[in-house]
């Protein structure tokens, strides 16, 4: 490995020892960057390295809510700042209990290099709290009320408020946090700020959202694959594919790999997986959609009324398919192991087209990468999603709404962009084909040069 980036790996282990996930997503960049780094001794010179792996500011904060029984309830608070050398912190809030500082890291570490990657000014950043949604504090079974998520919010934003601004830094949703919790946070952050500006994106219709918003980042990782097929002179057409989530990417997802014509066979969640051999309809689909964002319960429920489809608890979505032309991991990270990828292999699979961040573990890409099927990394296919975002913050900056179909159209340029770029990268540094390498050089590229030329 190259010198300079086996020390500062290792610097980074060695204070970092307690944050698993940021050290996974570091070495998987870093050990990509050689051939750029050898080629401009500038990035060494400048410790551009050192730099861009220490995020610019991170804030911790206590919530405190009161729940519907009258109990008050603390949370942590999380915004990870990562770096804003192209453009304002940009990155979704995550509200799980699975959310911690080294996720955090890893996620706005990750975010610095997708949003390069757009084409769009908008610098890295990430955010959250361990609060969960799901789970009721004091009825067994039981979600949180409508209620007791507004009250988390509202607390959440009076912290936060005072660190994010339209031209400073503007959160999102990520997991858990869709369009019901967008509309608390940004209620609260109106009356505490006394402003109306685009400081959160993925707000609805009525108070300044973007058309193709919520669709965004499931249609733009099934754009990205088709690029990828396009390359080959593919289509996916009659394509099977197996799905991981049932949430936002992986409905979307599904919704747009169903309109290119492909069959979705699987869907997932917290409770287990649907296989449906004849492919998920999208009558089907709606239901799940429905599930998920209204009536809010679980898969096991819907496979109970649903008999075309079976259900595998606690299962995930790859191994229930015997055979499979392409596979979209669109739930959370690591969750396609090396034992999946094989089995995914061995079955046909010729596309992966991650749509959540990092979900495939270390083991599984150097699988897909020895078969040399096509791999295209989150932070490229996923892109989209934030870069409806950076089109939401043009449209609230200039006061205007686009169309869905203009929103769509220039969504598609960007993935085609994105694609493009990363398969340039590679090429460029003689990894032709390699998403993973040019999507890091090629999104990497662009913020050390804006670091280079705006000083240490
Ligand atoms: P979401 O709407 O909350 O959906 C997440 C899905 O993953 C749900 O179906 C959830 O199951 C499932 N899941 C979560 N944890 C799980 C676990 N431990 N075991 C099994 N299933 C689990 O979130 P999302 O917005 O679709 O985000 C999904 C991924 O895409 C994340 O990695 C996120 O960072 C990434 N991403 C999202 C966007 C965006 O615009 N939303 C943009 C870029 C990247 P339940 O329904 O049972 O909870």
């Amino acid at each position: 490995m190259n010198k300079y980036i086996a020390n500062v790996l290792a610097d980074v282990k060695a204070k970092n020892a307690d944050q698993p996930e940021f050290l996974q997503a570091v070495e998987e960049v870093l050990t990509t960057l050689a051939p750029v780094i050898e080629a401009n001794p500038a990035y060494q010179a400048n410790a551009i390295l050192e730099r861009i792996v220490e995020p610019e500011r991170t804030i911790i904060f206590r919530v405190p809510w009161i729940d519907d029984k009258g109990i008050v309830r603390v949370n942590r608070g999380y915004r990870v700042q990562f770096n804003s050398a192209i453009g304002p912190y940009k990155g979704g809030l995550r509200f799980d209990p699975s959310v911690n500082l080294s996720v955090l890291k890893f996620l706005g570490f990750e975010q610095v290099f997708k949003n390069s990657l757009t084409t769009l000014p908008m610098g890295g950043g990430k955010g959250g709290s361990d609060f969960n949604p799901k789970v009721s504090p004091h009825t067994p079974g039981k979600r949180c009320s409508d209620r007791e998520v507004m009250r988390f919010c509202q607390s959440f934003m009076t912290e936060l408020f005072r660190h994010i601004g339209a031209d400073t830094d503007v959160p999102a949703g990520d997991m858990n946090v869709g369009g019901r919790e967008i509309g608390y946070l940004f209620g609260q952050y109106r009356k505490i700020a006394n402003e109306f500006t685009g400081v959160l994106t993925g707000k609805g219709l009525s108070f300044g959202g973007s058309l193709v918003r919520p669709e965004a980042t499931g249609y733009g990782d099934v754009y990205f694959a088709s690029n990828m097929l396009a390359m080959r002179g593919d289509t996916l057409e009659g394509k099977r594919c197996v799905v991981s989530g049932s949430g936002n990417v992986a409905t979307y997802a599904a919704e747009k790999l169903m309109q290119l014509g492909a069959k979705v066979l699987t869907l997932s969640d917290r409770s287990g997986a649907i296989y449906a051999k004849d492919g998920i309809t999208p009558k089907m689909l709606k239901d799940v959609m429905r599930l998920k964002t209204v009536t809010r319960g679980e898969l096991a429920d819907f496979a109970k009324k649903t008999k075309a489809v079976k259900f595998f608890k606690g299962a995930n979505s790859w191994q229930l398919a015997d055979k499979v032309d392409c596979a979209f991991p669109c739930a959370r990270q690591n969750e396609l192991n090396g034992k999946d990828a094989a089995y995914l292999l061995k079955h046909g699979c010729v596309l992966v087209g991650e749509g959540a961040n990092m979900p495939s573990t270390p083991d599984a890409i150097a699988a897909f990468a020895k078969a040399k099927i096509m791999f295209s990394p989150g932070k490229a296919s996923n892109a989209g999603g934030v870069a409806t975002s950076g089109l939401e913050m043009s449209q609230n900056s200039e006061r205007l709404s686009w169309t869905a179909e203009e929103v769509d159209t220039k969504l598609k340029g960007i993935m085609k962009a994105i694609h493009d770029n990363a398969w340039n990268a590679a090429e460029k540094y003689g990894h032709k084909g390699d998403y993973v390498m040019g999507a890091n050089i090629a999104g990497f590229t662009k913020v050390a040069d804006a670091m280079l030329a705006q000083g240490i």
